[in-house]
């Protein structure tokens, strides 16, 4: 890539981000630079969220660009959820949050676009998940048992009363999280997430009965979920990786025949 000429307005930026300010790039380019820049900035100086980074005239003048440059910047960092910007007094360019659900619409979308198949959800889910199980039975404290055993607990009362099933898919998420590696529950929750494209809607959906998950169905994924949690609250490692394959392997199957019965609007 060609090494983008220094400005010539006598301005020394920091070697940073002198791709910047490169005249010879871009705007698009000099806007994405600017972005990655202050992006960067904010994770290593780790901000908090809801801090003003700088007013708009102070951040123009500091990373030596233009309005349209820095305004084009702006609207990437809101598209990536990492700042946005405040007007009106004591406005300025806010540190924010990065919404979990927003980027897991994301992934899904890609994924989506990408025309993802079943099968290799299915293979990723029992490779992901089965490695969050592992890292789950070993660490699981006290209060990760406490929250199992209440996830079993409301999926039982869901059943009972008929409620509304999307719920189950949950506990696969919450199983994720206890294995206290954030980047295996990220990916969990995306797959789970689209997996639900592929499978019968909710007992409570306003779908003809015969398209939506039979109460059977329902009550036999809680049955496993709550033979996983013995097993994993018992550490019994073996047993919970057998009854999590054999569950995924149950689901995989409903899915195949919903969406090969014309069920979903993806294949
Ligand atoms: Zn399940």
């Amino acid at each position: 890539m060609a090494k983008p000429t220094k400005p010539a307005t006598g301005e020394m930026p920091s070697p940073r981000n002198d791709h910047v300010t490169g005249g010879a790039l871009p705007k698009p380019k000099r806007a994405s630079g600017l972005a990655d820049d202050i992006e960067a900035e904010i994770n290593s100086s780790r901000r908090a969220v809801g801090e003003v980074i700088g007013s708009e005239p102070e951040l123009i003048l500091r990373f030596g660009v233009s309005r349209a440059v820095f305004r084009e910047a702006v609207r990437l960092l809101e598209q990536r959820e990492v700042a946005f910007m405040r007007r009106g007094p004591g406005g300025g360019l806010v540190v924010t949050a990065p919404q979990e659900s927003v980027v897991r619409r994301a992934a899904a979308t890609l994924l989506r676009f990408e025309n993802v198949q079943l099968k290799e959800l299915v293979e990723a889910r029992i490779d992901i998940e089965l490695a969050c199980l592992t890292l789950t039975v070993q660490r699981l404290d006290e209060s990760g048992i406490a929250h199992l055993r209440e996830l079993v607990e409301h999926e039982a009362t869901l059943i009972r009363s008929r409620g509304s099933t999307s719920e189950l898919r949950n506990f696969h998420v919450e199983l994720a999280s206890l294995s206290n590696n954030r980047p295996l529950w990220l990916f969990v929750s995306i797959l789970t997430d689209l997996q639900g494209e592929f499978s019968p809607p909710d007992i409570g959906s306003l779908q003809s009965e015969s398209r939506r998950l039979a109460p059977a169905d329902a009550a036999a994924s809680h049955s496993a979920h709550a033979a996983i949690v013995e097993a994993v609250v018992s550490g019994d490692l073996a047993v919970a990786i057998h009854r999590m394959r054999r569950h995924l392997a149950a689901v995989s199957d409903f899915s195949h025949e919903y969406v090969h019965t014309g069920g979903s609007h993806v294949s």
